[in-house]
């Protein structure tokens, strides 16, 4: 690990959606929200134990709220964080009963506590059935803009998201989830995903743990096939060839006069008759107005 003053921050947003891992129990899987959180803190612990210039947040992405589990409430981050002063943190946690570096048996006391309040105080409601996966990424980009604002001087953040997607994607939040992505790109932050259920096609798989310098020194399989076909505004169905508005490049499966998106009329296609009409004082007009 390069230890060259650089801070390394992941953030991981989980799926916690309460119908997808119900689902899961009624098909008799093996595999639970919890050994899935057990996962993502042996994932979070790993990227902590790698480097003390390491730093890790995790955001529970729920269908009806996004919150951090880590740093909690519970945690006073700094406080703790920068002088591992562990009395400083509120939890009524076990503590390391088993040699396991105190700092993180705390931080996965609070994940454990944070996520048990969170699926025990919100109801299930039939109407909201999607994950807030595109809020979810929005509160993790906004946290990584708030770590690069508390850097000391000289220190650079080198950050990336890890997204444990469990639900289907979410039509209705293609859009949100687009601009996520392209404010991600644009400060140079990395989007993995690891997908649980049926293949994305907004996020693809890929390596976790390594960053993106040491990636490019170890031999990775190949790249996934990615499908670059963009959803229609009106119906959210993938399609090849479309019509594009000029202004606001919202994008339909039909033509449409007005701009659903930004209500821009397009003045195309008129009928011969009306343009021969106009063409005669059009041009009269202009060349008043230049001469
Ligand atoms: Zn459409
Ligand atoms: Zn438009």
């Amino acid at each position: 690990m390069a230890d060259d003053g650089d801070v390394s921050l992941l953030v991981i947003v989980v799926d916690v959606n309460p119908i997808w891992w119900g689902q899961q129990i009624l098909k008799e899987s093996q595999f639970t929200l919890s050994k899935c959180m057990d996962a993502v803190m042996v994932m979070g612990n790993s990227h902590l134990a790698m480097s003390r210039k390491h730093r890790l947040a995790i955001i529970a992405s729920h269908s009806q709220e996004s919150r951090f589990l880590y740093p909690g409430k519970q945690w006073k981050m700094g406080n703790f964080a920068e002088s591992g002063d562990i009395g400083s943190t509120e939890s009524n946690c076990s503590g390391s009963k088993d040699g396991k570096y105190e700092l993180l048996a705390i931080g996965n006391d609070i994940i454990t506590e944070e996520i048990k309040d969170l699926m025990s105080k919100t109801e299930v409601r039939a109407q909201l059935t999607e994950t807030l996966l595109a809020g979810s990424l929005a509160k993790a980009l906004c946290y990584i803009h708030k770590v690069n604002k508390e850097l000391e001087v000289g220190q650079e953040l080198n950050s990336r998201i890890l997204v444990i997607k469990a639900a289907e994607d979410s039509a209705s939040q293609y859009m949100n989830f687009m601009n996520v992505i392209f404010a991600a790109q644009k400060q140079n932050i990395l989007i993995d995903a690891c997908v649980l259920d049926s293949e994305s096609g907004l996020l693809q798989q890929w390596v976790f743990l390594p960053d993106p310098e040491q990636r490019s020194q170890l031999v990775l399989p190949p790249p996934v096939h990615v499908d670059y076909r963009a959803a229609c505004f009106c119906h959210r169905n993938l399609i090849e060839i479309g019509y594009v508005c000029s202004v606001c490049l919202s994008i339909f499966c039909n033509f449409s006069p007005i701009c659903t998106t930004c209500e821009t009329a397009f003045r195309i296609a008129l009928p011969p008759v009306l343009k021969t009409k106009k063409k005669k004082p059009k041009l009269s007009t202009h060349n008043y107005l230049t001469s």
